[in-house]
C-alpha cells in the first residue's frame, strides 16, 4: 500500500537547509521535493517523555517545519535513564519547555510550538487542527483513546507506539485509509491488568527503537514514499531481538470508524472510560483508605496490624515501608494470598500508588476481613509525606 504525501512542498530550501539536509537530498525518494514537504510539514508530538524523546529529537534533526510539543508534567530524575531530550539540569523543568530548548539547539530553523499543559478534551480538538499528524507518545489509555477519537474526528493519522520492560508495539492508525486505535483495542482492558511502564519498568533504549519507527513512519507520510504501517501492527521483542508484524483490519463495527459509528464526538470522560480503578476497588476503598501518616501513627502506636505490600519483589527491594510484608497483587488475584493472612490482626494494604492496594483491598474484603484498609497514595505518599530521606521511583 502505498499513499499519497500528506503535505504540499515548501516553496524551496534556503542555503542552509540545502547544506543541512544534503543526506536527505541526494536520496532519490526523498530528493528536494522531500525535503519541502518536511519543511512544510506540522507535526505535534503528545508527550515529551520515553518515546517523545526520541521522536521529537529525530522529528527536528529531519527537518519538520514546525514541532508541537505538549506535555503537562516536569522533569523528574527517575525519567533520565529513557527521557533522554532532557539532562541533568532539567529536572525540574517542565518538559515541554525542557524538550523545546533539546529541539532549538538540535535544530534552530525548526519553528517549536511549546503546549506546557494537559491534553484534555476542551484542548485537543483546537490543539489537533493545528497540525497534519500526531505522533502519540502517551502511556496512558484514557489520553490515547482521546487522541484516538480526535484523529479520527478530525481526519488526522495518528502514529502510534507502546512500550513496556523489553516489548514494544507501533502502528499508524489512519480512518481514512485504515483501522482506528478503537478497530485494534475496542475496549480499555479492564483496570488494574495491564501494569503501566511506572509499574513494570521499561528499558530505557527500547524508548528509541519504538519511537524511531515512529519518526520513520511520520516521516514516509509527510512525503508520500515507502508502505505506511497502516493497517499493520509491529510487534518487537527486544530479548528475542524480533519484529514481526500483524495485520489489523478495519473493523467495520467499529463504534468510531465503522459504517454505522455511534461515537461521533468526543466522550465526556476518557478517564471513567478506561476506569483509574474497577468499580469493587473504588467501592472497596471507600471509608476503608488510611493515609500514609495515619499508618504510621498506628505502627507508633502500637496498633495490632498486618502491613502487606502488594507490589512486587523488584519494586520492595528499591523501596519499602518499615515492617510491610510482600505477598503481589497476582497472589490476592489467584486467591494464594489469604491463607497468608492472620485472623486477628487489622489487614492494612499498600502498593506505590493506591491503586493495586484498592484491587487487592477488594479481593480481601470479600474473604471476610471486613476491617482491613489500604493506604492511600502508598509508597509515593509515605516518601512525601513520612520520610523524605527515602527514595522514590
Ligand atoms: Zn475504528
Amino acid at each position: 500500500m502505498s499513499l499519497p504525501p500528506l503535505v504540499e512542498p515548501a516553496a524551496e530550501l534556503t542555503v542552509d537547509e540545502v547544506r543541512r539536509y544534503s543526506r536527505h537530498l541526494i536520496i532519490p525518494d526523498v530528493g528536494m521535493a522531500g525535503q519541502k514537504r518536511l519543511k512544510n510539514a506540522k507535526v505535534l508530538c503528545v508527550g515529551a517523555g520515553g518515546l517523545g524523546s526520541p521522536a521529537l529529537m529525530y522529528l527536528a534533526a529531519a527537518g519538520v517545519g514546525t514541532l508541537g510539543v505538549i506535555d503537562f508534567d516536569v522533569v523528574d530524575e527517575s525519567n533520565l535513564q529513557r527521557q533522554i531530550i532532557h539532562g541533568q539540569s532539567d529536572v525540574g523543568r517542565p518538559k515541554a519547555e525542557s524538550a523545546a530548548a533539546t529541539v532549538r539547539e538540535i535544530n534552530p530553523l525548526v519553528d517549536v510550538v511549546v503546549h506546557n499543559t494537559a491534553l484534555t478534551n476542551d484542548n485537543v480538538m483546537e490543539i489537533f487542527s493545528g497540525y497534519d499528524l500526531i505522533v502519540d507518545g502517551t502511556d496512558n489509555f484514557a489520553t490515547r483513546y482521546m487522541v484516538n477519537d480526535a484523529a479520527v474526528l478530525l481526519g488526522k493519522p495518528y502514529v502510534w507506539g507502546s512500550i513496556y520492560r523489553f516489548d514494544g508495539q507501533a502502528s499508524v492508525f489512519w480512518a481514512e485509509h485504515g483501522p482506528c486505535y478503537r478497530c485494534l483495542y475496542p475496549e480499555p482492558p479492564p483496570p488494574g491488568m495491564v501494569p503501566s511502564c511506572a509499574e513494570g519498568g521499561v528499558l530505557g533504549v527500547l524508548c528509541a527503537s519504538i519511537g524511531s519507527i515512529q519518526v520513520n513512519e511520520a516521516i514516509k507520510l509527510l512525503t508520500g514514499i515507502g508502505d505506511p504501517l497502516v493497517g499493520r501492527l509491529m510487534i518487537y521483542d527486544a530479548l528475542e531481538m524480533k519484529y514481526r508484524d500483524v495485520k489489523v483490519r478495519k473493523d467495520p463495527e467499529c463504534v468510531l470508524c465503522g459504517k454505522n459509528p455511534t461515537v461521533t464526538q468526543l466522550l465526556d470522560d476518557y478517564e471513567a472510560f478506561c476506569g483509574a480503578i474497577s468499580d469493587e476497588a473504588a467501592e472497596a476503598a471507600t471509608g476503608s483508605t488510611i493515609t500514609a501518616r495515619e499508618l504510621k501513627a498506628m505502627q507508633d502506636n502500637g496498633d495490632d496490624i498486618f502491613l502487606v505490600d502488594v507490589r512486587e519483589i523488584n519494586e520492595y527491594e528499591i523501596v519499602s515501608i518499615p515492617g510491610a510484608t510482600l505477598i503481589p497483587k497476582g497472589e490476592f488475584l489467584n486467591g494464594s494470598a489469604l491463607e497468608k493472612l492472620p485472623q486477628d490482626k487489622r489487614i492494612v494494604l499498600h502498593c506505590k500508588s493506591g491503586a493495586r492496594s484498592a484491587e487487592a483491598l477488594a479481593i480481601v474484603k470479600n474473604a471476610g476481613f471486613s476491617d482491613a484498609v489500604h493506604v492511600g497514595g502508598g509508597v509515593l505518599s509515605w516518601v512525601a509525606t513520612v520520610d523524605p530521606s527515602l527514595p522514590s521511583y
